[in-house]
């Protein structure tokens, strides 16, 4: 399960203050000592957890806790609020264009997850919103990676537009949208190219695609198991292109959460997705309460 690791050590920090009828100076100084271990362990950004520390500490010793009726159990609230708040606080919607179609570009290095998270996507906007998407099979350096896509597509009985590996990548972007309007798809999702490192062809090129179609979303596609790595690339990328979200694949396999607790607070982007699993239909809008509740139990 996500986070188990993580969970199992804030859960049972917070159990030694759950029922205290009083929370002094100490007990806070404590349970933030243990909270600030278990999230650097988790591999969470430093100043992230430099930062957030400092905030549930202020808030632990202040009022809302000491005038409550049961302050262990504020205490815990203060934290849960805390770490909803870091992943984004309110879940994040998947934008609409005023005309169709929307385009959203899918970017992220290889491995991460891309070409399935086009495919689950997909299978999410027609089951959830009742749309009907264009998969654009834009990576062209990798036959493997067409393959791919147009096998997703046929799983999922969707329309699959490819033009082989001959064509250039921002031509394929740009004829994909003219066939999604004759063809009244009100969504065109763009697998793009991914490499094993950012580098500079790979994001001249998404920004020439960038520039071609105006996609309304950039996903950047991440492994959460990578933990800090991921959200390096998550810096660079939005950096280099602005990204409007990140999807984060792999959390299934996740047990410590450290690029799912930093992402937001460093690049500024919410989750928007999270990957729990290879099938096409695991894919889940990210929800930062609920994760938070997940962690504290
Ligand atoms: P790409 O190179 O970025 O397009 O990556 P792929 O879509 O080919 O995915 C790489 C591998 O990760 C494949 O074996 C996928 O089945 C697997 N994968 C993708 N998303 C998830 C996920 O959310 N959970 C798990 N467990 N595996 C995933």
């Amino acid at each position: 399960m996500a986070f188990e690791g993580l969970a199992d050590r804030l859960q049972s920090t917070m159990k030694k203050i759950t029922g205290k009828g009083k929370v002094s100076e100490q007990d806070v100084k404590e349970m933030t000592r243990e909270v600030r271990l278990a999230l650097l362990e988790a591999d969470v950004n430093f100043k992230v957890v430099k930062d957030l520390i400092k905030r549930i500490k202020e808030r632990a010793v202040g009022q809302e806790v000491m005038e409550s009726l049961t302050p262990g159990q504020q205490v815990i609230k203060v934290v849960k609020e805390e770490l909803s708040e870091l992943m984004g606080g309110e879940q994040s919607k998947i934008a609409t264009a005023d005309r169709p179609p929307t385009v959203i570009m899918m970017a992220g290095l290889q491995g991460a997850g891309k070409t399935t998270t086009s495919g689950k996507l997909a299978n999410h906007l027609r089951k959830k919103h009742n749309r009907s998407p264009l998969l654009v099979a834009a990576d062209v350096y990798r036959p493997a990676a067409i393959d791919q896509l147009e096998t997703v597509g046929q799983q999922l009985g969707m329309p699959v537009f490819s033009r082989g590996t001959d064509a250039n990548p921002v031509d394929i972007a740009k004829e994909a949208l003219e066939q999604a309007k004759e063809q009244n798809n009100d969504y065109v999702i763009i697998d793009t190219a991914g490499r094993l490192h950012v580098d500079e062809d790979l994001m001249d090129e998404l920004q020439q695609i960038k520039v071609a179609v105006s996609p309304e979303e950039i996903f950047l596609v991440v492994d959460s198991m990578t933990g800090q790595d991921a959200v390096n690339v998550a810096e660079s990328f939005n950096e280099q292109l602005e990204i409007s979200g990140v999807v984060l694949t792999k959390l299934d396999g996740d047990t410590r959460g450290g690029a799912a607790l930093s992402i937001r607070a460093v690049t500024g982007k919410p989750i928007k997705f999270a990957g729990m699993g290879e099938k096409l239909d695991q894919l889940e809008p990210f929800h930062p309460e609920g994760m938070a509740s997940r962690i504290l139990g």
